[in-house]
């Protein structure tokens, strides 16, 4: 394929040197190069306006003008074509300006011949080729670029945008949840209030005399029902309080014993109502905590009511507690339905359930393990959780630091050896209650047998010869005060003491145990140094008798 003759137009005002350079391209061949004269500044102007020409050579001198000035105009009026200067001698300078001025090559008159003058004229043609290539693609890169700017700059807009959106949500949700926890506050508070009407209207309807056992039951049932209305109550309260930062824990020294027997008898109805098998093993060392134990007792009683519920009827539940490097343990374990594997590290959040009908068939909020979390830990603690799957049972274990004075004694039971042994009956039909007063008992230096049944325990009287009585009072077979008051009728001698121990602590509760024959009454969950305290007075009346 021939190639295409290259154009030149040459800026020449003398006519032999405009020959000489004709000659040279007609030996350089008609076909390869095509050649234009002008021979003025003006002319050259015009010329470079049309910019028709692939290269121009151009004369240094020309008239008043010079090379020079006509690179600077071709430039102005846009004319790309490459320009070789051809100068008349070999100057360094002008060599130079030529150059930096634009001009692709410059070439010496007298130097000059055709093969020079084609290479130049090639070399020439071959740069500009390449700076166009250049600058194409510099061109696409920039279009590229501006067109990734422009996708940035959209992308950053929708972002922008996207934030916006996201924090008014946020703003939203942190007032919704805001305005949740009041009104959860606000809600427990107002649910609380016509409770304590009904709780005390249902005490009083006890204490009223005439009422058939069909009311007598109906009144128990409907105390029960506003019995369980009265925790959800309080837990939604509790709940409320920790996610308003409210919540606070008493910090004194407390016997995890006592914490023990208030949480095994909040949890003595459930467990007596699934007829379970409750187990418990307490280490016979005392051991100290320090912090609230209210608080603590609603934990494990939590632990100890969930198992109950969680278990299907005659389970079998275990309380274990034992001293483990530096904290106490406490393990609640049942076999009830257990807890999935995929639960289990959410069971600790707020209104969590396990959806089962197991589950729906307790109710409940989901609030329980939330609170004895937060209560743990708010006692320097940790809970864990472990199920071998559904249907597998489940383990609860709360771990606390015990106090520093751990091997150190009560201070209140130096005074131990002042308290005379007496021979204590104890009457509770809570096994696991009545197991831990004993060994509070034991503590304080008692002879102490233990009866569940309140008819065995009556018969047991007169071979025991008990000096104490320490009876609970709502039994099935007999209550408390029908003890008290069979017992006062045998006029034994050495006259017993008899304590009534209750869970309930209002005067007129106090009124009906003096009134049935008790000494003292005490209310459930007894400490050793309320016992203490007791058994000092018992001393103190047997000295005086
Ligand atoms: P609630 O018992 O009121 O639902 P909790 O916070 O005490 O609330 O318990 C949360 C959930 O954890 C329960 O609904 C139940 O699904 C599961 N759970 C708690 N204890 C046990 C247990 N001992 N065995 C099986 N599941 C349990």
């Amino acid at each position: 394929m021939s190639e295409q003759a290259i154009r030149v137009l040459l800026v020449e005002d003398d006519d032999d040197d405009y020959f000489l350079v004709q000659d040279y391209f007609h030996e350089l061949g008609a076909k390869h190069y095509v050649l234009d004269r002008v021979p003025t500044f003006d002319e050259a102007v015009l010329a470079f306006h049309e910019c028709k020409h692939d290269l121009i050579l151009l004369d240094y001198r020309l008239g008043s003008h010079n090379g020079l000035d006509l690179i600077g105009e071709a430039k102005r009026l846009g004319c790309v074509s490459p320009i070789i200067m051809l100068t008349g001698q070999d100057d360094p300078d002008v060599d130079r300006q030529a150059l930096t001025a634009g001009a692709s090559d410059y070439l010496v008159k007298d130097q000059l011949n055709a093969k020079l003058l084609d290479r130049s004229i090639r070399y020439a043609l071959r740069q500009r080729r390449l700076e166009e290539e250049i600058r194409q693609a510099n061109e696409q890169l920039e279009q590229r670029v501006a067109a990734r700017t422009a996708e940035l700059a959209r992308l950053n807009a929708t972002l922008l945008q996207e934030i916006a959106v996201r924090k008014e949500v946020e703003g939203a949700l942190m007032e919704a949840d805001h305005r949740k926890d009041e009104f959860l506050a606000l809600l427990a508070h107002e649910l609380r209030n016509p409770l304590a009407p009904l709780v005390t209207g249902l005490e009083v309807m006890h204490d009223l005399t005439g009422s058939s056992p069909e009311e007598e039951e109906l009144r128990l049932v409907m105390a029960r029902q506003v019995q369980q209305l009265v925790r959800l109550v309080d837990d939604l309260l509790d709940v409320s309080r920790i996610s308003r930062g409210k919540l606070q824990v008493q910090r004194e020294r407390i016997s995890i014993h006592e914490v023990v027997a208030g949480a095994v008898d909040l949890c003595r109805p459930a467990m007596d109502a699934a007829r379970h098998r409750f187990l418990s093993q307490l280490p016979s060392q005392e051991l100290f905590v320090l912090g609230d134990r209210v608080r603590l007792m609603q934990v494990v009683g939590n632990l100890l009511i969930n198992a109950a519920k969680y278990t299907p009827s005659q389970g079998e539940i275990e309380l274990l507690v034992a001293p483990r490097e530096g904290e106490v343990a406490i393990v609640v374990r049942d076999t009830g339905i257990g807890i999935p594997a995929e639960m289990l590290p959410r069971i600790f959040e707020l209104f969590i359930q396990v959806d089962t009908d197991l589950q729906r068939a307790h109710g409940g909020l989901g609030i329980g393990l939330t609170l004895a979390k937060q209560l743990v830990e708010m006692h320097g603690g940790r809970i864990e959780v472990s199920s071998a799957g559904a249907g597998k049972g489940s383990e609860f274990s709360v771990f606390i630091p015990l106090s520093e004075e751990l091997h150190q004694n009560v201070p209140a039971l130096e005074s131990l050896t002042t308290i005379p042994e007496f021979r204590v009956l104890i009457v509770d039909d809570n096994q696991p209650a009545a197991f831990l007063l004993h060994r509070l008992l034991q503590r304080l230096g008692q002879q102490v047998t233990v009866y569940e049944s309140p008819l065995a325990a009556f018969a047991a009287v007169p071979n025991f010869k008990p000096q104490v009585v320490i009876s609970d009072i709502a039994m099935p077979e007999m209550s408390g005060y029908a003890l008290a008051r069979q017992l006062r009728l045998l006029n034994l001698e050495p006259r017993p003491t008899l304590v009534a121990l209750t869970g309930y602590g209002q005067d007129r509760d106090r009124a009906a145990a003096y009134e049935a024959g008790f000494d003292f009454h005490l209310t459930k969950p007894v400490s050793l140094v309320e016992l203490q305290k007791l058994f000092v007075s018992i001393a103190t009346n047997f000295g005086s008798t």
